[in-house]
């Protein structure tokens, strides 16, 4: 199957609360232009420099999120275009972001990763730190930096069950967030959760968001 093909089967697919962001990293200029000439607007990228040369390549009309770990002196190369940042995990990338985002003029909508999975490899805030990141309260004096919901990965295992424990923490961790925090936000609305390999149960329990780039563009 082709990459049109790909999209056109995941539309038919989806509930219509979730969207798909297609996980370009690594595949050339033109493989994201048949995503987009299939319909396609949502890309993600999880390197800096990557995603700014195809930000200059592609049409204007594409949104980008940005998905990968992501340094505060990269932030401003961004900042002027990134639609969502899915990574935001410290205080301090907080501040570089809501800076950039007064220097743009703009309010750049973020997600908290949240580290769920077994793997210490995996960045992200743990349950607890986002919990004191929260109640702590910093994200307040933000005028220029929307949080906008959660993101998280699951571990990389055969082990259903356990993803899916993963991904409902998270989504109980969001839903706890939303009523302690978001109550009279509706900005506060993304659960971003589910790869090529796990989406199907992503979607169960709760999902609005789904990176998806093997699945779409084929193995890196
Ligand atoms: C690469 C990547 C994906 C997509 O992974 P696939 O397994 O190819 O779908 C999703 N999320 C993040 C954060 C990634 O880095």
């Amino acid at each position: 199957m082709n990459i049109a093909t790909h999209i056109q089967k995941l539309r038919e697919s989806l509930p219509s609360r979730v969207r798909v962001v297609a996980v370009s990293k690594f595949h050339p200029v033109d493989q994201i232009r048949e995503a987009y000439d299939a319909g396609q607007r949502l890309f993600g990228e999880s390197r800096v420099q990557e995603l700014v040369t195809k930000q200059q390549e592609l049409p204007a009309d594409i949104e980008w999120h940005f998905i990968g770990n992501l340094q505060r002196n990269k932030v401003k190369q961004i900042a002027p275009f990134v639609t969502l940042i899915h990574s935001l995990d410290s205080e301090r990338l907080m501040r570089e972001i809501e800076k950039q985002g007064a220097v743009n003029e703009r309010v750049i909508r973020c997600l908290l990763q949240i580290h769920i999975a077994e793997e210490e490899t995996k960045s992200g805030f743990t349950p607890e730190e986002c919990r004191r990141f929260l109640k702590e309260g910093s994200w307040r004096d933000c005028s220029h930096l929307q949080i906008a919901g959660m993101m998280g990965m699951a571990t990389y295992t055969e082990d259903r069950e356990q993803v899916r424990r993963e991904f409902r923490q998270l989504r109980n961790l969001f839903e706890e967030s939303k009523v302690k925090y978001f109550a009279d936000d509706p900005a506060f609305r993304e659960l971003s959760m589910g790869m090529s390999g796990d989406y199907s149960i992503a979607l169960e329990e709760g999902s609005t968001l789904i990176r998806l780039g093997t699945l779409i563009f084929g193995e890196r």
